[in-house]
């Protein structure tokens, strides 16, 4: 099978490698779709993947070989790839919250910017009837986003700002949305974004290169700011301008990372107690939530992935190039075979 393997400084190489052999309780898919997440343009962005890694963990696909013993898949299975409940034991000796994003770039583990992939029979989780592998594709990155909205303080009825329009906080309007908010204001500088989170029904999109964004978030939310914002930009200033916007005991949910030093000035915003409080990745329930809110139409992956998303394998390094700059880009996806 061919493989994008991580070489380091920035550099893929595809490369042929053994194709995977099932041992006992384990399966081989064979990868359809593959969404490019922003914690891999990190990854290659500062160089932190490891030399021989192979990335990507934001995919969909069919099952091609079982090993002995699996009896919960047959080949021809479509399966999202990961969203599985581990067993008891491998659970507690992960830690008592099992968490998807736990494992970081491991070096020994071939992901889906290869043509197949190996998994323990717990890992997948089927693709329901009336769901397009490509659109399953985006389980994980939405399961991002319902570990954070479920995390987060909102209630019915909230209002509610998304800063970035990004595939993330794409996501996270909708699942907010389907979770009760009022209203959803999105605060992104690229216009495809902003076109798209309009699209998907936001009450408002700000530019916050042209507008003074804390200022129109408060005014909008009533004078008062928004009840929880979501941070979803991971640029230089946007952590401290949620602070600066959500309401008196509002709260400000981290859900992209910045890499690098943020700037706060807590006088503006300390006074109104507001609190922070950190999402990382997701668990097994997440994922079934975020298929289920796929399947029945909540969340939408139409303005996200367009025909210009797809790419194939042999582009990664030029798609990866591009994403490192603020982009027209929505999701790009590396689409197999
Ligand atoms: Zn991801």
């Amino acid at each position: 099978m061919r493989a994008a393997v991580y070489k380091g400084n920035q550099q893929f190489a595809i490369e042929e490698m053994a194709d995977p052999a099932p041992g006992p309780g384990q399966l081989v898919v064979d990868v359809e779709f593959c969404a490019i997440c922003g914690t891999d343009v990190h990854a290659f962005m500062y160089d932190i993947a490891p030399p021989g890694s192979v990335l990507g963990h934001e995919y969909s696909g069919v099952v091609s070989k079982v090993g002995q013993g699996v009896e919960r898949w047959k080949v021809g299975d479509r399966i999202v790839g990961g969203g599985g409940e581990p067993p008891p034991t491998l659970a507690t000796s992960r830690g008592p919250r099992f968490n998807y994003r736990n494992e970081g770039f491991p070096l020994n583990k071939v992901r889906a910017y290869a043509e197949q992939v190996l998994m323990d029979e717990w890992e997948p989780i089927a693709i329901p009837e009336g769901v397009s592998s490509q659109a399953a594709a985006m389980c994980e990155p939405c399961a991002v986003t319902v570990h954070a909205v479920r995390l987060s303080k909102m209630r019915l009825g909230d209002t509610v700002t998304v800063l970035g329009a990004g595939p993330i906080g794409l996501l996270c309007m909708q699942v907010a949305r389907a979770a009760g908010a009022a209203r959803v204001f999105v605060a992104e500088p690229a216009p495809a974004r902003a076109e798209a989170a309009r699209r998907l029904g936001a009450d408002a999109v700000i530019d916050p290169t042209e507008t003074d964004v804390i200022e129109r978030m408060v005014d909008l939310s009533d004078g008062l700011g928004p009840d929880v914002v979501f941070e979803c930009a991971a640029a230089k200033n946007t952590l401290d301008d949620a602070l600066q916007m959500v309401r008196r005991n509002g709260q400000v949910m981290l859900v992209a990372i910045t890499w690098e030093p943020t700037e706060l000035l807590p006088p503006d915003w300390m006074a109104r107690e507001v609190g922070v409080q950190a999402s990382f990745g997701s668990r097994p329930e997440d994922w079934r939530i975020a298929l289920d809110l796929i399947r029945t139409g909540k969340v939408s992956m139409e303005p996200l992935i367009t025909d210009a998303s797809l790419l194939p394998l042999d582009d990664i390094q030029q798609a990866f190039e591009a994403l490192c700059r603020p982009s027209t880009q929505l999701q790009m996806v590396v689409k197999h075979g």
